[in-house]
């Protein structure tokens, strides 16, 4: 892996640089540093914000099919680095590699298409009576991203700012940032008008914070913990900026007991474990019927020893690390944790996995006869740690799966259609899935409760990025 030595933000069409210290950025696989990026200031937002300000007025003014020219420009710059950026995000991140190449990579560049066909006859007019109502760009967007899949959330993003006639400041994850810059890059190939597009690296506390109060920012649009989303909600509150949270989650899988257990064990496993554990949407608690309890757990077991842990860069690796070393100190602490609150450990611990490079690696851990009001079932641990907790009832399911101050995803198996849809509609959250069905990305994505507000994805997702004005129009000479 080459380094990656960005010293410069991008603002105003050009690479500057910052006054800025620089952050270092790690390998998930080895701990070595792998680049740095800027540590950017206050006033490096100032003038990114300046500057999508100023552009804001030509860029909302120009021709759709001008501005999805450029996206389907940008999409083909994804195509042609994808290996790059593949390899990138599975060092910064540790998704294993056909993981990266089809989820970490090559959703992205689906999702930026998907934007560029529902803009093609995206509904910007209507009349209600009288009134001839519009739909016009917000204005000004920041945009503040997570780890665990960089560059999904970069895209989605500013793919969507960008389609929809707003301008742009990027503030990418300090810990997975690589990514983002190489998306500046192509974004600077493709000629977009100076100011368009704007990324300022840095931390949360200092780039994260001055966007979300400066007042020429129009719309936050945040995935991340719930804990910063909270923040930024408060701060944001002070100049009414639109904001879009895309928070935490802790999904229940809820099996119910006509269901073909071993699937749905199966795929409710591979669910929680994807990337190492680090995804919002993870189906970290399988609520199982009481009854099936014991055959539940061994089938676990089972699953979570077909796993290879182990460098991601190798294809036969099916569990890389975590992204970093305090996550895998988290997850150590949510392990001791669970012991000591009673649950019965069926699989794992905190032993460290052998044989594998010196990154952050976790053996993956299952806990079996978890009550929902223990904190391991309560609280995202955001890693390789599934909770299995019994009912004796439907209704007793159900209110398991909603007892969570979290509402994002969930699922919910049955032999029974109508049934399980009968559960779902109860279930208070932004999505489920009925007997392992495919993820959508024309569906709108987001939470109920706090996992967020506002959607990303689909047509609803683009929606987010509009005012709506109502025209109302007299008869002339009335
Ligand atoms: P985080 O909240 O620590 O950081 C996310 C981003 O917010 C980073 O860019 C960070 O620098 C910035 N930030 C932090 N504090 C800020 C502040 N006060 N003001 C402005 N910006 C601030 O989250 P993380 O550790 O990077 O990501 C993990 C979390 O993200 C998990 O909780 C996970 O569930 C959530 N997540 C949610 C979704 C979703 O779509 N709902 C998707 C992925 C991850």
């Amino acid at each position: 892996m080459s380094s990656y030595d960005r010293r410069h933000v991008y603002i105003d069409g050009g690479w500057r640089a910052s006054a800025g210290e620089v952050i270092e950025v790690d390998s998930a696989i080895t701990g070595e540093i792998i680049g740095t990026i800027p540590d950017g200031t206050v006033d490096d937002v100032a003038a990114a914000v300046a500057a999508a300000r100023a552009a804001f007025p030509g860029w909302s003014q120009t021709p759709i099919d001008v501005r999805l020219d450029f996206l389907a420009r940008l999409s083909k710059k994804l195509d042609e680095r994808a290996d790059e950026l593949t390899q990138l995000i599975t060092t910064e991140v540790g998704t294993p590699l056909r993981v990266s190449t089809a989820v970490q990579v090559g959703q992205p560049r689906r999702v930026l298409d998907s934007y560029r066909e529902l803009m093609a006859d995206f509904p910007l007019e209507e009349q209600i009576g009288d009134s001839l109502v519009l739909r016009e760009p917000i204005g000004v967007v920041a945009a503040i991203t997570a780890w665990n899949f960089p560059l999904q959330q970069v895209i989605g993003k500013v793919g969507g700012a960008l389609a929809t006639g707003c301008t742009v400041v990027l503030k990418p994850s300090e810990v997975a940032p690589l990514s983002a810059f190489l998306v500046a890059d192509m974004i600077d190939e493709i000629g977009l008008p100076p100011g368009v597009f704007n990324l300022v690296s840095g931390t949360g506390a200092v780039v994260g914070e001055a966007l979300v109060a400066h007042p020429g920012v129009d719309m936050i649009t945040f995935t991340g913990s719930t804990a910063a989303g909270r923040r930024i909600g408060e701060v944001a509150a002070r100049t009414v900026k639109r904001v879009a949270l895309e928070l935490g989650g802790k999904s229940a899988n809820v099996i119910l007991d006509d269901a073909d257990l071993a699937r749905a064990v199966k795929v409710g496993v591979a669910n929680c474990f994807t990337n190492t554990g680090q995804v919002c949407t993870a189906w970290t608690r399988m609520v199982v019927p009481r009854e099936r309890l014991a055959e539940v757990d061994d089938l676990v077991r089972a699953r979570l020893a077909t796993y290879t842990l182990g460098d991601p860069l190798d294809p036969a690796t099916t569990m890389g690390p975590l992204a970093t070393s305090v996550q895998r100190q988290k997850v150590w602490d949510y392990v001791n944790l669970g012991i000591s609150e009673g649950a019965s450990l069926i699989y794992g611990g905190t032993q460290p996995p052998t044989g594998v490079p010196p990154g952050y690696f976790v053996t993956p851990t299952a806990f079996s006869n978890v009550r929902h009001d223990m904190r391991i079932a309560r609280e995202e641990i955001f890693g390789p740690v599934l909770s299995i907790l019994p009912y004796d009832t439907e209704d007793e399911a159900v209110a398991v799966a909603n007892d969570s101050q979290y509402g994002l995803a969930g699922a919910v198996w049955s032999a029974d259609h109508d049934r399980a849809l009968r559960v779902a509609k109860r279930l208070r959250t932004g999505a489920v899935d009925i007997n392992g069905s495919f993820f959508n990305m024309l569906a709108p994505f987001g939470g109920y409760k706090q996992s967020g507000n506002g959607r990303e994805l689909g047509h609803h997702g683009l929606a987010e990025f509009y005012e709506l004005k109502a025209v109302q129009q007299a008869p002339a000479g009335s």
